[in-house]
């Protein structure tokens, strides 16, 4: 197994680390306290991703749909920013269907896709559907050449601040769960802020549909049919093959999952580089708290911790390269180990901190609030243990199913 990256990858994740640093190094600590991005500085901050590459628009899309790059980007932000992230993970599902969708979206929208300002998200979380989201309510019913859409969404990563929702639904009249791209110039829905312990500057919040209208051909089965006949999404063969061997969207959340995984990885990371730099720093008893052995024994805990979760992401991330049937297992091993391990590390960081590892004046506490905030979104740590039990076990053997 050779997870090394290959020379364009690793030239790709030198000029990101260099980016990130750079243009938000400086100001993260103070911007993600003080809470969700407005929509101009989302807007900005795309623009500046676009800038190196990553982005929604049809070209730049392929770093984020490339199951490496993505895991390079998602390890990389998650290292300094780690609220950065639903703006280019979760706006990318939408995005990959602008190109498809009925006229009137597609012009309202690729102009804004091309010039990095496109703010998407994917809805499916309601208020009484979170892990069993075969129990949705907001219902699309079918009225001549539109669908009426009706039904609250909720924990909607970039919710407020979208131009368009990826959003399920139960077909009123058939009863099957599928997704529409409801662009919200021109099919109006509410929104509201929710607040969270980590993840400050990221916009996450509730969406209202009120008798919202949207045209038919805008739903999942006719944009997927659409970009087959247009060549295929902008993916690689193995995620392609994933795509036509699993349902859309069990496939879909794979490369997410790997990604959640590797992010944790990244903030993990840049706890660990801090707690070595202070045990080094800091004289206790006469020497540097480094030379204590309960140190450490921290020190190797968090080493093992993030080489395992690094191993784990990357082979996950190489399973759909290759569109391997152990993708989807992998990613959600990945998910559940690498999002709880981020947590181990970054409390045994703060540890090692002492008093300071306390402070709010240090990013600790940030690596902190961020690392408790990867076991949930994209699947719980319970539902990513669930797949892999039944991915084990096979057919028949669903806990929840
Ligand atoms: C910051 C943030 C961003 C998010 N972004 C998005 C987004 O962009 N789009 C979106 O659609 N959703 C999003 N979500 C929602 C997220 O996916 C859900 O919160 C998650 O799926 C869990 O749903 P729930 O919160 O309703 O918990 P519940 O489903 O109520 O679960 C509660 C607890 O029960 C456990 N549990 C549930 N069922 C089982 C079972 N069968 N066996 C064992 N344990 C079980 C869960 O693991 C959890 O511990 C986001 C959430 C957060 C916090």
């Amino acid at each position: 197994m050779d997870f090394e990256f290959t020379e364009e990858q690793q030239m790709f994740r030198d000029t990101l680390r260099e980016f990130l640093e750079k243009e938000f190094g400086a100001i993260v600590d103070k911007r993600d306290k003080q809470g969700p991005l407005s929509k101009e500085e989302a807007i900005d901050v795309m623009k500046k991703f676009k800038k190196v590459g990553v982005g929604l628009d049809p070209e730049s899309i392929r770093t984020l749909t490339d199951p490496v790059i993505f895991g390079i980007i998602a390890e990389e932000v998650g290292r300094v920013w780690p609220s950065l992230l639903p703006l280019l993970g979760m706006g990318a599902i939408p995005a990959l269907f602008v190109p498809v969708a009925t006229d009137d979206v597609k012009d309202r929208l690729m102009p804004k896709l091309e010039r990095g300002e496109f703010i998407g998200c994917f809805a499916e979380t309601e208020p009484e559907a979170g892990c069993d989201t075969s129990n949705i309510k907001t219902t699309a019913k079918l009225e001549g050449d539109y669908y009426i859409v009706n039904g609250r969404k909720t924990w909607i990563s970039n919710a407020t601040i979208a131009d368009a929702a990826f959003t399920g639904v139960k077909d009123a009249s058939t009863g099957a769960d599928t997704f529409i791209l409801i662009d919200r110039e021109s099919s109006p829905f509410e929104t509201n802020e929710l607040h969270k312990i980590g993840w400050k500057a990221s916009p996450t919040g509730e969406i209202f549909f009120d008798n919202c209208k949207v045209h038919k051909d805008n739903e999942m089965s006719v944009l997927i049919q659409k970009t087959f006949e247009a060549g295929g999404l902008p993916v690689s063969e193995g995620y392609m093959k994933l795509l036509s061997t699993m349902s859309p969207a069990t496939a879909m959340l794979t490369l997410p999952r790997a990604g959640m995984a590797l992010a944790s990885v990244g903030i993990a990371q840049a706890a660990f580089e801090k707690a070595i730099e202070y045990s080094k720093e800091r004289v206790q008893f006469g020497k540097p708290i480094g030379k204590f052995q309960l140190i450490q024994e921290m020190l190797y805990k968090m080493n093992v911790l993030i080489e395992t979760s690094r191993l784990l992401g990357y082979k996950a991330a190489h399973a759909i390269v290759s569109g391997s049937p152990e993708a989807r297992k992998l990613s959600s091993m990945a998910k559940v180990y690498a999002g709880e391990a981020a947590v181990k590390v970054t409390y045994m960081a703060m540890q090692i901190f002492g008093g300071n590892g306390l402070s709010d004046e240090m990013p600790l506490e940030r690596y902190f609030r961020d690392a408790r905030m990867m076991t949930v979104p994209d699947g719980t740590s319970e539902i990513m243990k669930l797949i892999t039990g039944y991915t084990i076990l096979g057919k028949g053997f669903s806990a929840y199913a």
